[in-house]
C-alpha cells in the first residue's frame, strides 16, 4: 500500500477511530488532520473557528493536507468532515491516494454527535436540520471517493476491516459526483468484486458476444451464483458492424421478456463493441438502469471502460448515436486478456502509447523497457500498463466528465487516425493500427509547427515500431485521408482543436483552420 489512505465522511461517521484501527492492521502511520491543524496553530478546532472563521480553518486545514499528498508515504489520514469539499484538493486525493467515505444516516449521526467534542458548525438551535442540511449540500463530494461505507449499526473492527481491503485493492477513482465509481485491476477480479458491485439488483442481464461468452462468461456466472443470482444472457454477433440500434433493441427486447425492470442491472462482457452497446442498451432501457463494465480487451480496458461514453453506430457515421452514462464499475480481468486475439491486442498499444504521451513518463519509460514482454503479454506487466492508463484516463475524465475542454487531449493521434480509419472503411486497418498512424502524424504535425521536439518525434516512433506497431506514413493514402479530417465531428466550424506533444506527458490543444491541418497532413506523404 504505497499511498496515503484518506478517511474522509461527515462529522461523527467515525472516520478517527476507524483510522486508527486501520492503521494498526496495516502498521501504519495514523494523522487526523485536525490534529495536525491544532498542533501548527496552537488553536482548537473551535477557537479556530471562532477566530478565524470557517475559510480560515479550511485554508489550514488545506496547508496541512498538501503536505501530507506531497509525502506520498503509507499513512492513515482521518480527514475533518469538510476537508475535500473543495474539488482541486478532492481530485489531488483521489489521484495520490485512496479516499473511503464513512456515511451514516442523520438520525444515527445526531445520536453520536451528542456525545462526542464540541461541533462548531452544530452549534445552531435545531442541530438535527443542520445536519440534514450540509449532508444533502456535501453528498456529491462525499460521493467521490473509491469506496462508500455505511456504517450504521457495523462495529468500528468491521468498517476498518472493510476500509483496509479497499486500501489493499487500491482501485482507480473515476469522480462524477453521485455517478462516481471506480475500477479494480488484477487477475481474477470478476470472481472477487462483481458480487459486491451487483448488490441487490433483482435481475442481473449479462450481455457478451459468440467469441468472448463461451471463454469467459462463466467467470461473471460463477460469481453470480455466488450471489445467489442467475443472469439472463444476451449473446450478440461480434464485430463493429452489429454496433447497431438493432442490436441494442434486442438487448431491450430480451430484457423486458425476462421481467426486468428499473431495479434491474446490465453487465457487459467483451471489448468496446459490447461495453458500448451494453452501456447504450443500459441509458435508455427504462430511462436508464445500472450497468457495470468487464472489458476483455486491452482496448476496452484502457480506453472505452473508462468515461461514461455509450453508443452505436449509424449509417457510416460511427458512434453518432449514444450518451453519457457512467457504469456503477468497471472490472478489468486480467486473465481475459490472455484470449484477446493478436492483432487487437497489438495494435492497442498505440492507445497506450497515446496515454503515456499525454499524461505519464513512467509510463512510457516502461513500455520502452518492457516491450517483450509486453508483446507476450506478461500479466504483471500488462496489469501495470492498464492500472497506469486508466488512472491518466480516470484523472482527465474526473475534471471533463462531459468533454468541455480538458478531456479533448485524448483524441491526440486521433484525428488523422479516425480519417485514415474511415478511409480504409473500418476494415483495412484496426482502430489501434489508425492511431499508431495518427500518432505519428500529430507528432510530425507538431514539429512542423515548431511545437513538438524532434527527438519526442524519434523516441515515439522507435517505442512504437518496438511494440510492432505501424509507423510509415507514405505508405498510407495519406491525401485520401486528409479530405476526410474535416468530417471529424469534434471540428467547431473551419476549425479545430489539435492536439500536439510538446514532451512526454505534456500535450497542448492548438487551434488550426482546417485547412492549413490537411496541407501539414497532405505534405507528410
Ligand atoms: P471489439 O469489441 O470488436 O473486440 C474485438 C474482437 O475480439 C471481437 O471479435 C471480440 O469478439 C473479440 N474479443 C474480445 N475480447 C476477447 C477475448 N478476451 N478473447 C477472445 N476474443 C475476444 O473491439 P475493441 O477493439 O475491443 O473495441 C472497439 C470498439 O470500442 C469500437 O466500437 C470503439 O468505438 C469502441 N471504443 C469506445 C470508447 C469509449 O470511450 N466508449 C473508447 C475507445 C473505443
Amino acid at each position: 500500500m504505497p499511498c496515503p489512505l484518506f478517511i474522509n465522511g461527515f462529522m461523527a461517521t467515525g472516520k478517527s477511530t476507524v483510522g486508527r484501527l486501520v492503521a494498526a492492521r496495516a502498521g501504519a502511520e495514523f494523522v487526523d488532520l485536525d490534529q495536525v491543524v491544532e498542533e501548527r496553530s496552537g488553536q482548537t478546532v473551535a477557537e479556530l473557528f471562532q477566530t478565524r472563521g470557517e475559510p480560515g480553518f479550511r485554508a489550514l486545514e488545506r496547508e496541512a493536507l498538501k503536505n501530507l499528498l506531497e509525502s506520498s508515504k503509507e499513512v492513515v489520514v482521518a480527514l475533518g468532515g469538510g476537508a475535500l469539499l473543495e474539488r482541486g484538493i478532492r481530485l489531488a486525493a483521489l489521484d495520490q491516494g485512496i479516499v473511503v467515505t464513512l456515511e451514516a444516516g442523520p438520525d444515527e449521526l445526531m445520536r453520536r454527535s451528542a456525545g462526542g467534542p464540541a461541533r462548531p458548525l452544530l452549534a445552531v438551535p435545531d442541530p438535527a436540520a443542520r445536519i440534514r442540511e450540509l449532508l444533502e449540500l456535501r453528498q456529491p463530494a462525499y460521493a467521490e471517493a473509491h469506496a462508500r461505507l455505511l456504517t450504521d449499526g457495523l462495529d468500528p473492527n468491521d468498517v476498518a476491516a472493510r476500509v483496509f481491503q479497499v486500501w489493499k485493492r487500491a482501485p482507480i477513482a473515476v469522480a462524477a459526483g453521485d455517478r462516481s465509481y471506480s475500477v479494480d485491476i488484477g487477475a481474477a477480479v470478476i470472481g472477487e468484486r462483481l458480487g459486491p458491485l451487483v448488490g441487490r439488483a433483482a435481475k442481473v442481464v449479462l450481455v457478451s458476444d459468440e467469441n468472448v461468452a463461451p471463454l469467459h462468461a462463466h467467470r461473471v456466472e460463477t460469481a453470480l451464483e455466488a450471489c445467489g443470482l442467475r443472469a439472463l444472457k444476451v449473446v450478440l454477433p461480434p464485430g463493429e458492424q452489429h454496433k447497431r440500434i438493432a442490436t441494442v433493441e434486442r438487448i431491450w427486447e430480451a430484457a423486458l421478456g425476462a421481467g426486468a425492470d428499473r431495479s434491474s442491472l446490465f453487465v457487459g462482457l467483451g471489448g468496446g463493441v459490447v461495453t458500448d452497446i451494453t452501456g447504450f442498451a443500459a441509458a435508455s432501457f427504462m430511462r436508464g438502469v445500472r450497468w457495470i463494465a468487464l472489458p476483455t480487451t486491452l482496448l476496452a480496458m484502457v480506453d472505452a471502460s473508462v468515461g461514461g461514453k455509450t453508443g452505436v453506430d449509424l449509417l457510416a457515421a460511427k458512434n453518432a448515436v449514444g450518451a453519457f452514462h457512467q457504469p456503477s464499475g468497471v472490472v478489468c480481468d486480467a486473465e481475459t486478456l490472455g484470449t484477446e486475439p493478436e492483432r487487437g491486442y497489438l495494435s492497442s498499444l498505440a492507445e497506450v502509447v497515446k496515454t503515456a504521451l499525454i499524461g505519464d513518463k513512467e509510463l512510457f519509460v516502461l513500455l520502452e523497457r518492457e516491450g517483450a514482454a509486453i508483446r507476450r503479454r506478461d500479466r504483471e506487466i500488462v496489469t501495470e500498463i492498464v492500472r497506469r492508463c486508466i488512472r491518466v484516463k480516470a484523472r482527465i475524465v474526473s475534471a471533463d466528465e462531459r468533454e468541455s475542454g480538458l478531456r479533448a487531449v485524448l483524441n491526440l493521434g486521433h484525428t488523422v487516425g479516425h480519417a485514415l480509419e474511415s478511409q480504409g472503411d473500418y476494415t483495412r486497418l484496426t482502430h489501434g493500427e489508425a492511431v499508431s498512424l495518427g500518432l505519428v502524424a500529430a507528432l510530425r504535425i507538431g514539429e512542423r509547427l515548431g511545437l513538438t521536439p524532434d527527438d519526442l518525434v524519434r523516441r515515439s516512433i522507435d517505442l512504437q515500431q518496438a511494440l510492432g506497431l505501424p509507423t510509415v506514413l507514405s505508405d498510407q493514402p495519406l491525401g485520401e485521408a486528409a479530405g476526410l479530417i474535416g468530417h471529424d465531428k469534434k471540428r467547431a466550424g473551419a476549425r479545430l482543436r489539435f492536439i500536439v506533444a510538446r514532451a512526454v506527458g505534456e500535450v497542448e490543444a492548438v487551434d488550426l483552420g482546417l485547412e492549413e491541418l490537411v496541407a501539414h497532413t497532405r505534405a507528410l506523404a
